[in-house]
């Protein structure tokens, strides 16, 4: 069967990567969580100390970093220059940070090419914000998942629980919003629905329904609109 390229985009909490690692297991792709990409750039510009609002050496950083993804289990290890910073990254600190990061053309060129260079084999799933307008608009199934603020705050929070961090759910509610606003409101590539992407609101539906209709577009892809 043709291997299929699968762009998934969303705001912060939709369920992006839950349901991406999933649909990607499902039909034995692979899985690229560029949020990720995004987050251990920023990981690295803290520990380098080089602010969020310096473009040149944040592109420059980008360049030279090596991020990678490994399977593990049920789920993915994301490798900067071989390091695991799976955990890491996901720290209050680099979410607080990685809009800014993520808001610099120059970074967004080295980042984008990244990803296209992984993608282009096909047989992938890409989740992000950029991913069917901007990254991979040639994708054969583009999704713009969405839910609630309120849903997707809790999934976040319950996220975060899981990991560890215990924040009020009007706190993780509000950074959503800020880091939506500033992902929407950007320059370049922002957070926006492509004009040929299914839009799929996860309020109330399990991860499985998500699934099942992602596979079923796959099925059915070229029998559209018939
Ligand atoms: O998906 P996740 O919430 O981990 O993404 C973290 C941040 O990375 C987003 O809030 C956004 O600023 C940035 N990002 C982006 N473009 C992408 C993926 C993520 O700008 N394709």
């Amino acid at each position: 069967m043709e291997r299929l390229t699968i762009a998934i985009d969303g705001p912060a909490g939709a369920g992006k990567s839950t349901v991406a690692r999933r649909v990607a297991q499902r039909l034995g792709y692979l899985y690229i969580d560029t949020g990720a990409m995004y987050r251990a750039l920023t990981l690295a510009a803290q520990r380098r100390g080089v602010s969020p609002h310096d473009e040149d050496a944040l592109a420059k950083l980008a360049r030279v970093l090596t991020i990678a993804f490994a399977a593990d289990g049920n789920g993915q290890r994301v490798l900067l220059d071989g390091e695991d910073v799976t955990d890491a990254i996901r720290a209050p600190d680099v979410t607080a940070e990685v809009s800014h990061v993520a808001r610099h053309p120059l970074v967004r060129e080295v980042m984008v090419e990244k990803q296209r260079e992984l993608a282009r084999d096909g047989g992938i799933v890409m989740d992000g914000r950029d991913i069917g307008t901007h990254v991979l608009p040639n994708a054969d199934i583009k999704i713009y998942l969405t839910a609630s603020i309120d849903e997707r705050a809790r999934r976040r929070q319950r996220e975060m629980e899981a990991r560890g961090y215990h924040v009020a759910l009007e706190t993780v509610k509000e950074e959503i919003a800020r880091r939506d606003r500033l992902d929407s409101e950007r320059a370049v590539a922002p957070l926006q629905k492509a004009a040929d992407a299914r839009l799929l609101d996860t309020t109330g539906l399990s991860v499985d329904d998500v699934v099942e209709e992602i596979l079923a577009m796959c099925r059915t892809r070229g029998r559209e609109g018939e």
